[in-house]
């Protein structure tokens, strides 16, 4: 860690009131409720302002915390269906701007991260007593950064490098994703049908973490990484038989994911259908192959031609899979009946053979193993240290992000983000999670020829 003694000295002369109200450290106060408190901050460089400061100070915390449904706080709480929200940690929802002693160029993310807790802490407010997640905006126009949007994995930080006067949930609720234990969500080719013969390609579109933007909410693997499913409800599979499943998204009771053994690594069945303002575009059974139980690394197993993207024509269910086997573990899964809202799907273990059965979804002993939920999950040491945040390397062009609201193209996912927060880069996704207490870059995908 770097340090500076440039921003004690900056900061004492720059400050000159605490005028900022701290909310009451009541973070769990609601049940089982995760109630995340997060401190928004605008900086600026000592080069570099925002270009209208007053907007983004106006706009911002609405993205955080607002009521509009494309909010991270309404985000947070659909797709946990109530376990989970953010909350602003100071009464005004942001803090700042702040000027950081340092100039913008370089995009030193880890000296922005340590002058700002700097300044905070000479305004009275401490991490970990204030406030568990801190999101930093700064202006882009002069810092270089290669990303909209950084967020180490897991929490406490994320970075937002904000062109225009407003960042959206695309970026924002994807580092937020990060901040869960979230990596990238890769795509596993396995067009033969056995997933011993798989190749590594695009994205899932199945998750704001795949390129799906904020309206695929999050996948069953990652809902299980976060705590958000209960046993009963991501059911542990251990014999074959079939088994019905409700959808991943909605309210209601039921199974909404097959945890199944394969090999030293699981696979993870879900049934998506539209609920709330999730999964309109996504329809039918899908599968992810979870490595060695890394929930926050899956992948998902795509048996067909089409490319699914959260932008193309293809069709809600088109890549949903019919029946998937793995000759290497000797697991089967076979989609039974699919749609209107349900699922029903057969699995056989052990080389056995696939059959007609009587539903045992009922009758399967859920392991518990899921029922936690994730509230550590941005309490590690969270450095952002992350120098492998640059290893993306090559950027395309429109990886400068010079235009926030993004150009309309297909490639474009994101619904309001403006910015497709993905990177189609599974392996490296999932290495950096693996590293642990690393940061990820978001690039915006190069537009499809
Ligand atoms: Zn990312």
């Amino acid at each position: 860690m770097k340090t500076s003694a440039l921003g004690r000295i900056a900061l004492a002369a720059g400050v000159a009131a605490l005028t900022t109200g701290v909310l009451p450290t009541t973070a769990h106060a609601e049940g089982s409720k995760v109630e995340r408190k997060t401190l928004l901050v605008m900086v600026e460089f000592s080069d570099a302002s925002f270009l209208d400061a007053d907007a983004v100070k106006a706009s911002t915390p609405d993205t955080y915390f607002g009521t509009k449904k494309d909010s991270l706080a309404s985000f947070f709480t659909e797709v946990s269906r109530g376990q989970y929200t953010t909350v602003p940690a100071v009464e005004e929802g942001v803090v700042g701007p702040i000027t950081l002693p340092m100039t913008a160029a370089g995009c030193d993310y880890n000296q922005i991260n340590k002058l700002t807790q700097e300044a905070l802490s000479t305004r009275g407010l401490v991490r970990d007593e204030d406030y568990e997640s801190l999101s930093v905006v700064f202006p882009a126009q002069k810092t270089g950064c290669a990303w909209a949007g950084l967020g180490s994995v897991p929490g406490p930080y994320t970075w937002i490098n904000l062109h225009g006067t407003a960042g959206g949930l695309g970026v924002v609720g994807h580092e937020f994703g990060h901040n869960l234990g979230l990596g990238h969500q890769g795509r596993s080719m396995c067009t033969d049908g056995d997933l011993v013969d798989c190749t590594t390609d695009g994205t899932s579109a199945k998750s704001l973490m795949g390129g799906g933007g904020p309206a695929a909410g999050f996948s069953a693997p990652e809902m299980i990484r976060a705590g958000w499913l209960s046993g009963s409800e991501a059911v542990k599979v251990d014999a074959s038989g079939t088994y019905t499943l409700r959808s991943l998204h909605g309210e209601g009771s039921g199974t909404r994911a097959l945890d199944i053994p394969m090999g030293e690594d699981r696979l993870v069945v879900e049934y998506r259908h539209a609920a709330g303002t999730l999964d309109a575009d996504i329809e039918g059974v899908h599968a992810y192959r979870v490595p060695k139980d890394a929930y926050g690394s899956s992948s998902l197993i795509d048996m067909t031609e089409a490319n699914k993207t959260a932008g193309n024509d293809a069709s809600a269910d088109a890549d949903a899979i019919t029946a998937v086997t793995d000759t290497a573990s000797k697991v089967s899964v076979a989609v039974v009946s699919s749609g209107d809202g349900k699922a029903v799907v057969q699995v056989a273990l052990d080389g056995e053979k696939l059959s007609a059965g009587t539903a045992t979804t009922e009758t399967a002993t859920p392991h518990p193993e899921h029922t936690g939920t994730d509230t550590d999950a941005g309490d590690g040491n969270g450095e952002a240290d992350g120098t492998e945040a640059k290893s993306g390397g090559s950027v395309p062009a429109e990886g400068s992000a010079s235009t926030a609201s993004g150009n309309g193209s297909s490639a474009d996912l994101a619904a309001t983000g403006g910015s497709a927060a993905t990177v189609p880069l599974a392996a490296a996704g999932a290495a950096l999670v693996a590293a642990g207490g690393v940061a990820l870059v978001v690039m915006r995908r190069r537009k499809r020829a």
